[in-house]
């Protein structure tokens, strides 16, 4: 049975409750905005699009680099009975052209990009064309700017005229709020039809996971970018359930982040596994100008998107004196299903326990039967069943079919769990690397390498092999002012584990390729 509910509902229940306060602090352009101001931009965007036609279930994608503009599209099209697509912002016209048409988007709000934020314009210059949405429109930084294309509406001359007021439409709980098309880190983009249900649990879950508390509320640092599924449920909509506020960083820097940190009295902080690697590096340049002691409201630290290396965790706690919370999850559970349990010791290297709600077993990926559950070394794929879990894939009853079973969506990750109960990520299925018939997982492999002084960051993949099949290839990037040699550290990987998992081929980089959410892209390393 459903029940009436939008997920919007939770932004105009803070802005009653909460109408003066600070709901967004936007770096980038300088704004503020009460939950009163922000409801009210958002009702004119419902306004908007039911003016021109747009319906319930309607898609409306959004381009948006971190700035207001995204979360006002977002509530906006949700309290119009609209379901959201976010899409990445790095995206080129081909990748555009194809979520609009998988989508089957009716409007598309896109931000032009500016001289501080040029992501965005080059990519979707050729959307402004009137058959690749039937509604356009361009969101400009400075809201007073013309359209940098002639003939587009911009946002801010679109809403212009229309009512602050809107009552959110009657959704069921059961209908599509989002659909986020997955990291597309391999193959074809799927996007995850996620219900209003599915993201409103997941973020009231934050009570639980992390003692969000309206009373009490947060001031939560926004570096994830809020088109992917970690950043808008972790922060946009766990802030805006417990009445929070969200200082919004359009690009991560370190020393940017610290600074942003201080200065903003931040109590909550979500990134991934690279933007603790670049607190760390910041912390070290800057020394005591920004260290922990200037951090003393921070209260909660989480990571989550990708492995946290275990020395990567090892070194923050030890120069911030305090603990992060890692979290695990993926696009088509809303995202979050495990994480560290609050008020109990992180166990480093785990992914936590399944959150309230949602319950993890391992399967053996060909029958879907249970791995031995009394085995703590038994290693199986994930899989996740609860209220996080997805409708299903948009458009693909097949891969639908192929992902859920019985409630049970199974998450392609490899994984063991600890007789309390606590998981471990083993590796991605896919990125399992078979080596003279032995599997290799390039994660031990990783946290091995990063445990040598000269090793800042390590990425394993595997590469043909005449006959091995596959061979272990370590790509790295050493610490400012390290000598060691490729073939040393060869020799030194060959004394700290077994034979057939020991990289025999290193190159060392300046930087390794990641996608917009600080995944590492292993495929274009080769
Ligand atoms: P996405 O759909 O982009 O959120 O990607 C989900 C994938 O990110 C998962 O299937 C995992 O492979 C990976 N992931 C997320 N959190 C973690 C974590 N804490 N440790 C290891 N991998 C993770």
């Amino acid at each position: 049975m459903t029940t009436a509910f939008n997920l919007a509902g939770l932004l105009d229940e803070s802005a009653e409750k909460y109408p003066r306060r600070e709901a967004i602090v936007c770096t980038a352009t300088g704004s503020r905005l009460e939950f009163a101001q922000l409801r009210s931009a958002a009702n004119q965007v419902a306004n908007l699009l039911v003016s021109r036609g747009v319906q319930k279930g309607d898609k409306v994608a959004l381009s948006c680099v971190n700035i207001p503009a995204f979360s006002i599209v977002y509530w906006g099209a949700l309290k119009a009975g609209a379901t959201v697509v976010p899409l990445n912002v790095l995206f080129k016209e081909r990748e555009v052209a194809y979520h609009l048409d998988d989508s089957g988007a009716k409007a598309y709000f896109c931000f032009q990009g500016t001289a501080e934020l040029p992501i965005g314009r080059e990519g979707h210059a050729g959307f402004t064309r009137a058959e690749a949405c039937e509604h356009f429109f361009m969101i400009t930084a400075d809201p007073s700017a013309d359209s940098p294309i002639d003939g587009t509406e911009t946002l801010a001359q679109a809403t212009k005229d229309m009512a602050p007021e809107f009552e959110c439409a009657d959704t069921d709980e059961d209908d599509t709020a989002v659909i986020l098309y997955t990291s597309g880190t391999t193959g074809q983009p799927k996007g995850a039809e996620l219900r209003h249900s599915n993201m409103r649990d997941n973020a009231l879950a934050g009570a639980d996971i992390f003692g969000l508390d309206a009373e009490r509320p947060d001031t939560f640092l926004c570096v994830l970018p809020l088109f992917h599924s970690f950043g808008q449920t972790v922060i946009q909509n766990a802030a805006v359930a417990y009445g929070g506020s969200v200082v919004m960083l359009p690009r991560f820097e370190g020393g940017s982040a610290l600074r942003l940190m201080r200065s903003e009295g931040i109590t909550f902080f979500a990134g991934v596994p690279t933007m603790y690697w670049g607190l760390i590096g910041a912390l070290k340049e800057a020394g005591d100008e920004l260290g922990p002691q200037n951090l003393e409201r921070l209260r909660v630290a989480v990571s989550g998107g990708s492995a946290l290396p275990a020395e990567v965790h090892r070194e923050f706690e030890e120069r911030f004196g305090m603990t992060i919370l890692e979290g695990y999850g993926l696009s088509e559970t809303s995202p979050v299903a495990s994480f560290s349990v609050w008020g109990e010791k992180t166990r480093v290297g785990s992914i936590g326990k399944p959150i309230p709600g949602v319950e993890m077993k391992l399967i053996d990926p060909d029958s879907w039967n249970e791995v031995d559950p009394g085995d703590d070394d038994a290693v199986g794929e994930i899989a996740v069943r609860g209220h996080n879990v997805m409708k299903g894939y948009h458009g693909r009853p097949e891969a639908t079919v192929q992902a859920i079973r019985n409630g049970w969506f199974r998450t392609g990750d490899l994984g063991r769990r600890d007789e309390d109960g606590w998981y471990y990520i083993v590796d991605r299925a896919k990125d399992m690397i078979i080596r003279g018939g032995y599997n290799v997982y390039p994660r031990e492999v990783e946290e091995v390498l990063m445990t040598h002084p000269d090793v800042s960051l390590a990425a394993v993949v595997g590469v043909a092999h005449e006959t091995h099949g596959e061979e272990v290839k370590a790509f790295v990037i050493r610490d400012a002012g390290a000598t060691i040699t490729e073939d040393a550290l060869v020799v030194w990987a060959k004394g700290q584990m077994a034979a057939y998992k020991y990289p025999r081929q290193v190159a060392f980089v300046d930087r390794l390729p990641m996608n917009a959410t600080g995944k590492i892209l292993k495929r274009e390393l080769t």
